[in-house]
């Protein structure tokens, strides 16, 4: 018999996910499930803390843990325009990594053990899967498992035909003075310099009155220094017209923005999940969501003992829809910023979010589909399109 019917590689979003639905799954089942979640001690091993956003109608699961809500949302464009409307029937929402974390470690169901392990290698089998992993000790610990999820991070990201981050840095600032409404999340800022390929914006979360998360961004092939970033934030500070800035806390990172293709099974009894098993929607870097869908559909499946592939939580279509956005930014036919000044000035901003959501229908997309740079995108659609065939059809 396997040490555990389940094993959770990654304390991380879809990790944690996962092992906070695992007390549901246990309830519904006549036996219980033995899980493990393994994440190395703090470390060179583990990601910063870092903040979640994601948007859903309210009463959903981490509602109790919220750092920060907003009703209303708002995006700048290239000239200053501000467009502002409510987000419904979503509402814009933030989580911190470390409540996450807190909240799994003191309510996980009895039978989730939480190890501190750095797994090494993990070996596929008929009966179970086998991982070889250092102790915090330094010490060798095999353990056996029916099933596996792997949400170590993805190294290297599938091969795909376009690849780019999506690079950023945020400032948690504090004002001496009122300085943001806090009623009103900036989703997107459009007016810092544009690069040639990709789109660079602002965003600011407001947490009060006098603090906020200010970050910059960018859709692009390279990542800036930090250095770089600061400069861009100092810059954006100013054309968003903030007075003097304390900086408390900071978060910076890369999301991969690629058509390339995630595997979910990787074995007969290994899966992969999270950003590593295709949970990043490729045109926006969000994956909360998609995490969350994910551990869904694994845990329906747990209960009733069937196999419990994780499904790509993005619909086809629109991860063909992503492969043409992310074509169209990366050759330059389109410029991000018109993009977005576009989709948001000219849509309902809850259809906008449930598109970029995957929960529109195709009628409203494709009206939304109008709203955009038309002859740009359809040539980046053409050229998709010719790129898909092609290679299908090629030795
Ligand atoms: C700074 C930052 C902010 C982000 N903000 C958002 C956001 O607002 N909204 C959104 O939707 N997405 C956001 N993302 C994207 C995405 O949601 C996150 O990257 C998310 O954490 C991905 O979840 P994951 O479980 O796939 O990976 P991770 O959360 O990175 O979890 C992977 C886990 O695996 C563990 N691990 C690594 N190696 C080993 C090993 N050898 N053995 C055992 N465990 C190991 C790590 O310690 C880590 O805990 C953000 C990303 C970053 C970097």
């Amino acid at each position: 018999m396997a040490d555990y019917d389940v094993v959770i590689i990654g304390a991380g979003a879809a990790g944690l996910t996962l092992a906070d639905r695992m007390g549901e799954v246990n309830q519904r089942r006549d036996s219980p499930l033995r899980v493990a979640l393994v994440e190395p001690p703090r470390g060179p091993h583990t990601p910063p803390p870092r903040t979640w956003c994601f948007w859903e109608p309210d009463g959903g699961p981490w509602d109790r843990l919220l750092a920060a809500r907003w009703e209303d949302l708002s995006v700048v464009g290239p000239d200053g325009a501000e467009y502002r409307s409510s987000a419904a029937p979503y509402v814009y929402k933030m989580l911190r990594s470390a409540d996450v974390q807190a909240h799994v470690r003191a309510t996980a169901d009895e039978h989730v053990e939480q190890r501190e392990l750095y797994v090494q290698r993990v070996a596929d089998g008929t009966d179970h899967a086998a991982l070889t992993a250092l102790g915090p000790d330094g010490d060798r610990v095999v353990l056996t498992a029916r099933w596996v999820f792997d949400s170590r991070p993805p190294s290297p990201v599938p091969a795909g035909r376009t690849h780019l981050l999506q690079h950023f840095r945020g400032w948690f600032v504090r004002t001496a003075e009122d300085s943001f409404d806090p009623d009103a999340a900036v989703l997107m800022d459009l007016r810092p310099p544009q690069p040639r390929h990709g789109v660079a914006f602002g965003y600011v979360l407001p947490l009060s009155t006098r603090e906020a998360l200010v970050e910059y961004t960018e859709f692009g092939r390279t990542p800036l220094t930090t250095p770089e970033y600061d400069l861009a934030l100092k810059d954006y500070c100013d054309r968003a017209g903030l007075p003097e800035v304390e900086v408390t806390a900071t978060e910076q990172g890369r999301i991969p923005m690629t058509d390339a293709r995630f595997a979910t099974r990787a074995g007969r009894r290994l899966f992969r999940v999270g950003t590593a098993g295709g949970a990043t929607r490729p045109s926006t870097g969000y994956t909360f969501s998609g995490v969350g869908r994910q551990a869904a559909a694994i845990a329906e499946a747990l209960v009733h003992d069937r196999v419990p592939v994780p499904p790509v939580p993005h619909r086809p279509r629109h991860l063909a829809m992503d492969a043409v956005m992310l074509r169209a930014l990366d050759s330059g036919r389109v410029s991000g910023a018109d993009f977005f000044t576009r989709l948001f000035s000219a849509n309902r901003f809850g259809d906008v979010l449930a598109f970029l959501d995957g929960e529109s229908g195709l009628a409203r997309e494709l009206a939304m589909g109008w709203s955009t740079p038309v002859a740009a995108m359809a040539l980046s659609t053409a050229d998709h399109l010719w790129y898909s065939l092609s290679s299908r059809f090629s030795p």
